[in-house]
């Protein structure tokens, strides 16, 4: 098992991080925190890492991540829905700040990043089905910032 390989580890301790080569980003910050329906689940994916690299070094400051992998329990208990990529393999919900709204929509998109959603402080990010869709309260913010509706694209 390299560590290009694409895998769900039920412990993200069992992952073995020698040879990590995306520097501003870490497992703990991608796996489950959940901390009580599952012991810190973690899907590797290089691509999406790649993919994750290259928006923070065209963005060129940190990109804050509120919620990586989720078990379907703590996916459950934060409302998320049922069959989100967060639980299927992996997605991120990161912070707007300190970005604004449209280098983050412009970056994401040319990192090959296809499934986004659009929230009040946050932006969701996976590679699943290409899709989009709002939060509450969110997407008269991101068309007055981007100056288009970005659920029409
Ligand atoms: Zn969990
Ligand atoms: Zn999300």
């Amino acid at each position: 098992m390299t560590i290009e390989t694409e895998k769900l580890y039920k412990r993200a301790f069992e992952f073995d991080r020698k040879g990590w080569h995306w520097p501003h980003f870490n497992v703990d910050e991608l796996k489950c925190d959940c901390e009580h329906f599952c012991e810190g689940e973690y899907y590797h994916s290089p691509k999406f890492l790649d993919a994750l690299e290259k928006m923070r070094r065209i963005l060129d400051a940190p990109i804050i991540i509120n919620s990586g992998r989720r078990c379907a329990g703590h996916n459950h208990a934060v409302g998320g829905a049922p069959l989100s990529m967060h639980t299927k393999m992996i997605a991120i919900d990161i912070k707007i700040q300190p970005h604004s709204r449209k280098s983050l929509y412009e970056a994401a998109i040319q990192c090959g990043f296809t499934g986004m959603g659009f929230g009040v402080n946050f932006l969701h990010l996976d590679m699943g089905r290409r899709r989009r869709w709002d939060y509450p309260h969110a997407i008269e913010l991101w068309k007055k910032e981007l100056g288009f509706n970005p659920l029409l694209r």
